[in-house]
């Protein structure tokens, strides 16, 4: 059986792991403080912040910024339920607009849906492709007449919604570590944007996500920094670390914060990753969709995803295929020939209006027409690092064999 998206573990991520669990330091600590610093200048921002998984990460952010019950963020019908989840965690209410062609949250359709109530807008870097970031930034400027702060909110003795003065722009970065827009990379586009470090995601920590800080001033990123990692730990005023000095054992709490600091286990493997992301990781992850570009492009049956346009690049985190003619239970139906055929494929996403808890909620798929148009026939690839081209080939025949079953031969 081929699977899907086992992680790269090797020699070298299992000496980083034992370095870290002898070193006697396992919780937060020097080896978190380095990958931050690492991540931080990857993304050319001043601050990042480890956590221990986006949704936690990102939730910390929805609560820094004030958003509650009255508010409404909004969010594309096509990603992954923890970019709504968050905004339900929070009591607030997830507004969802329809897609492109790319996969990527429509920006006019973003325009049309901003109210006065609108506090947050998330784009999704969908199976990498970076969403179009810049353009929303705008649209949240052109907005800002719209925008209605909450008047007594403080934190850390400043209120961050009459300091944006505007929507709040957070990016779901959670596939796209590496992509890049322009000539920068992700995470210095967005106000803040969060990375998910899951064990199927291309940067992996085994879990972990992190918060890379871009907001504009006279917003201070260290001040930021320094506010969440007291959120992430109880808002305490002092971290295990801290409290390590000699004599320094008494804290205090300012608020009732969260837990869900990143340990440095996690950490060491983050570092392993990181050193060898762009010059090993992207390279191999290219080529493989690459060489499914190759086999599927000249296809007329077949819409290869886009990994690259005049502004962006992807970090190749998918392969989202879709078969053009397919209706969803065609889909489906080739997506069961495939498994008889040895190979693990995927769905990215099942749209959030077609999940119980979002459609009792009242949301309706037929509201967002291009979301169902690209998830009813799409089909995930296989792509990992130890993936072999003989492997790619297997699949390509695989998934031909199953289309021919379903559709009919070409
Ligand atoms: C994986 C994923 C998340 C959640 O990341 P965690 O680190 O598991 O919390 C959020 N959004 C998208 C689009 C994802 O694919």
């Amino acid at each position: 059986m081929i699977p899907f998206s086992p992680p790269r573990i090797d020699d070298r991520t299992v000496k980083a792991v034992e370095e870290a669990l002898r070193s006697g330091w396992i919780t937060t600590g020097p080896r978190t403080k380095e990958f931050e610093r690492r991540l931080a200048a990857y993304c050319g921002v001043d601050r990042v912040i480890a956590l221990n998984s986006w949704t936690n990460a990102c939730e910390l952010v929805l609560r820094w910024f004030g958003i509650g019950p009255g508010d409404e963020v909004i969010v594309p019908a096509y990603t992954y339920c923890a970019t709504a989840n968050i905004v339900m965690h929070v009591g607030a209410k997830p507004v969802l607009v329809d897609v492109l062609d790319d996969f990527t949250m429509d920006p006019e359709a973003v325009r049309r849906a901003i109210t006065h109530r609108t506090k947050c807008i998330m784009p999704v870097d969908i199976g990498g492709l970076p969403a179009r970031v810049p353009e929303i930034m705008r649209i949240a400027e052109e907005c800002s007449p719209l925008f209605t702060p909450a008047v007594n909110l403080r934190v850390a003795g400043s209120n961050p919604q009459m300091r944006l003065g505007r929507a709040l722009v957070m990016s779901d970065a959670a596939h796209s570590f590496g992509a890049r827009i322009g000539d920068k990379a992700v995470g210095a586009q967005a106000d803040i944007t969060g990375f998910s470090f899951h064990a199927v995601k291309n940067l992996t920590t085994a879990e972990g996500g992190a918060l890379a800080f871009n907001l504009p001033a006279p917003f201070d990123h260290e001040e930021l920094y320094s506010y969440f990692n007291t959120m992430s730990l109880h808002g305490q005023s002092k971290d295990a670390l801290a409290k390590t000095q000699p004599g320094a054992w008494r804290y205090d709490v300012a608020f009732p914060g969260w837990k869900c600091n990143m340990t440095d286990l996690q950490a060491s493997i983050g570092l392993v990753e990181l050193d060898r992301y762009d010059n090993d990781t992207l390279v191999r992850r290219r080529a493989i969709c690459e060489r499914y570009d190759k086999a599927f492009a000249a296809d007329g049956r077949f819409i290869i995803p886009t990994f690259r346009d005049e502004k962006r690049t992807s970090s190749y985190h998918l392969y989202m295929l879709r078969v053009r003619e397919a209706s969803e239970a065609q889909r489906d139906a080739i997506i069961t020939a495939i498994a008889q055929r040895e190979v693990s494929v995927n769905v990215h996403f099942i749209p959030l209006p077609l999940l119980s808890f979002y459609k009792g909620q009242g949301y309706q798929m037929s509201d967002h027409p291009n979301t169902f148009a690209q998830y009813s026939r799409e089909i995930s690839l296989p792509v990992y690092y130890d993936l072999t081209d003989a492997q790619v080939d297997e699949v390509v025949a695989a998934l031909k064999a199953a289309v021919d079953e379903v559709m009919g031969a070409a």
